[in-house]
Parts: C-alpha cells; structure tokens; sequence
C-alpha cells in the first residue's frame, strides 16, 4: 500500500527545504517505493491563504495522512497577529489534534563537522544520541496552575507536575522500542531523589524494561544528565524524559552538535503516525535565498522512513547519502570551513540525490 504522506512546507526557508527532501523521497518513489504526498498550507501560508494558521482544509489532510513532513513556519510580518492566530499556533494546534506524545530528537555529529562544536572534537566526533521527550504531560499541564495570593496575604505562582501511569508506559514503550533499533541502551532521566512524579516514573520505567530484556537500562539524576551531556556525551544510546526535563535537555544536546541546519525531529503518536520537521525555524533573515541548509529536513524525511514506515533501508540509503556529500566536502554556509566546496541550498539537495544512487 502506498505511503499517505501529507507536506507542509510553511513559511520562510519552510518551501525550500522541503522541495530538495521531495526530491529525495521521489528518487526512492522511482525505484518502486510507493508514497503519495499531498501538500496543505501550516503557519503564516496557511493564515494567508485560509484566514487561520491550522485550517479546516490542512486538518483534513493531516488526518487522513500516515506521516506529515513539514518544513518551519513563522515570520516577522506575522508577529503582531492575535496570539490564536500566529503561526506557532498551527505547530500546537496540529500536535495536539495528531496526538502527538513522544518527541525524538536525535543529535547526530557527523566526525567532518566535528569542528562546528564548542566543544572540543574528541569529546563529539561521531556523537549519536536519541533523547526520547514526552510531550504531553507534566509541570506544564498539570492542574492546579496558576498565580494566587496565599493565606498570608502574599502572591505566589504555582504549578504541578503529574504523570499517570499509563503516560509513563507508553513513553517508555517508544523509548525501549527506539533503543531496540539503535544501541540497546536506554538512560532514564529522573530527580527521584526530590520529586515524586519522578521516583513514580522511574519505578514504571523499571516495570516496562521487563518486556525488553536486551535492552540496558539506567538512570541518571537530572543535574548529572546535564552534566554528563557535556562532559561524555558519547556515553549515551538513547535518553527517555519528561517534558520539562525533556525540553532543556534535548536542546542543550543538540547544540553539542553546533550546526542548526542539521537536526531532525519528529513527534509519534500512539498508532506511529508522526509529525516530522527539522529542529530549526523558518530563519526568515534567508528565506527566498537558496542559502538553507536542506539536511535538517532531509534527515526528518530518513526518520519518517524509519519510524512510521519501518524502512530501516530505505532510512539508511538517505542518511549513508548524506554522509558520503559531506565527506566529500560539500557544505551550506551555515556549516561552512574553509578549504570545503560552498553549496547552495538547491546544490546541496543535487548532491544528495546523486549519492543516492
Ligand atoms: P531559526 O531557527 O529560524 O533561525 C536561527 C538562525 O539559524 C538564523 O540565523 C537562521 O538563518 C539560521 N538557520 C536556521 N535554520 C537554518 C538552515 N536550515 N540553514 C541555515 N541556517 C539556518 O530561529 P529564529 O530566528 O528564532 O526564528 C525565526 C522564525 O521561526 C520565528 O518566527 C519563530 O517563531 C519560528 N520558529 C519556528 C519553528 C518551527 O517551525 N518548528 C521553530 C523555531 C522557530
């Protein structure tokens, strides 16, 4: 049966990115892999064209799709919109009606760019970690929340972190499942030593490792796993966290990697439908430009394939590409040095598709 892919290439750099990931799909799409790709309109397009940043029309199609491949949305002329209607609205509004709950963020350091890092090439070369974040839960959903004035007369704010039971597996499952098909390491990250929600989790996280007896399980506290990232980040396989926890975290490992332009990402939800888009924005200061770095969401487009389609080749056919363009010394400006062969965003997308085959 084909794959139902819908596109949402949104605003700025968004269109660019997403043709040369198309052009990538389509060489597998010639070879006999079958794939329809519709595309819809996210963010500031969609606004423009529908009046609303997550339409009716867009909806439809997501749903109905079983992957969505986006590229950014967001630019300066929609800053002053009414909140409800700003571009960031459609991300929240189409992970919330997909029921997006596990976000994978991979931070791959390919050993040719290990100089993009501050940290020092030794400690990142060859890095390749997955943080599994769980989206949906936690201190930033939990009830009661809000500010308040306290018996003692003075205002406070508070919040509250909560995780059931059955979020906690069905996180953990993803993670397990995700280390099965990568190193066979998964790291916990908790603060069981102070928060609750957290020693619950960690004591399902255990529950769940039974169902996958290859895979090794540890735990790590928070503030070490901070730590850790920047002092050994080569020691991990795959982290499984929280939202909150999962949120600083997997921005400060991906940032060990110092080159925005090559990240990917991507949001499951329960049935493996996913929602998969590069880490970065719309960067509006080059959109219209050729000058974008294609690989972000080229790698999202390999995730795709991985993670919702179970095509661990066809996965590896595009990232082996992408490794053999950068080996041979092709960079965008965003990841350029000297003495390599500067590319444009629409080159780039060439020699992938050429180291394909
Ligand atoms: P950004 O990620 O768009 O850009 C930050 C910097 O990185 C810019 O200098 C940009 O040129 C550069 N950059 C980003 N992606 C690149 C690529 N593929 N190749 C080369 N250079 C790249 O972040 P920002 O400037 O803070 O935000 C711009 C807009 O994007 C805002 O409207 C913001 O709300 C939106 N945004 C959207 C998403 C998303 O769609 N998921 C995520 C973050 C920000």
């Amino acid at each position: 049966m084909a794959l139902n892919i819908a596109v949402l290439p949104g605003d700025g750099i968004g269109p660019e990115i997403i043709k040369q990931a198309l052009r990538v799909l389509e060489v597998l799409q010639k070879e006999g892999l079958e794939m329809t790709f519709i595309e819809a309109p996210l963010g500031g397009q969609a606004y423009d064209q529908y009046g609303h940043p997550y339409p009716e029309f867009t909806q439809k199609i997501c749903r109905a799709a079983d992957a969505v491949l986006l590229g950014a949305v967001g630019g300066p002329q929609y800053d002053n919109l009414d909140r409800p209607l700003r571009p960031e609205r459609g991300l929240l509004g189409i992970r919330k009606d997909l029921g997006l709950f596990a976000n994978l963020r991979p931070a791959v350091l390919y050993p040719e760019l290990a100089n993009a890092s501050t940290l020092k090439p030794e400690v990142v070369a060859g890095l390749d970690i997955m943080i599994v974040r769980e989206l949906t839960g936690d201190v930033y959903f939990g009830q009661p929340r809000g500010m308040r004035t306290n018996e003692n007369g003075e205002r406070e704010g508070f919040n509250t972190m909560v995780y059931s039971e059955s979020e906690v597996r069905r996180i953990a499952h993803v993670a397990f499942g995700i280390a099965m098909k990568r190193g066979k390491k998964l790291c916990s990250v908790d603060k069981a030593n102070v928060l609750e929600t957290t020693e619950f989790w960690k004591e399902i996280v255990i529950d769940v490792a039974k169902e996958y007896p290859e895979v090794e399980l540890s735990h790590m506290y928070v503030d070490n796993a901070a730590m850790q990232l920047i002092r050994n980040p080569k020691q991990f396989d795959v982290m499984v966290t929280g939202n909150i926890f999962g949120d600083i975290l997997s921005d400060e490992a991906s940032m060990l990697t110092g080159s925005i332009g090559m990240l990917a990402s991507a949001s499951l939800n329960e049935t493996k439908k996913g929602l998969y888009e590069p880490s970065h924005g719309s960067a509006p200061d080059i959109a219209g430009k050729n000058l974008a770095n294609p690989i972000a969401t080229i790698l999202s487009a390999a995730m795709m394939l991985r993670y919702t389609f179970d095509n661990e080749a066809a996965a590896q056919r595009i990232e082996n590409a992408v490794k053999k363009v950068l080996a041979a010394g092709y960079r965008t400006g965003d990841i350029f040095e000297a003495g390599m062969k500067r590319v444009s965003c629409s080159e780039m997308g060439d020699q992938i598709v050429a180291a394909m085959s």
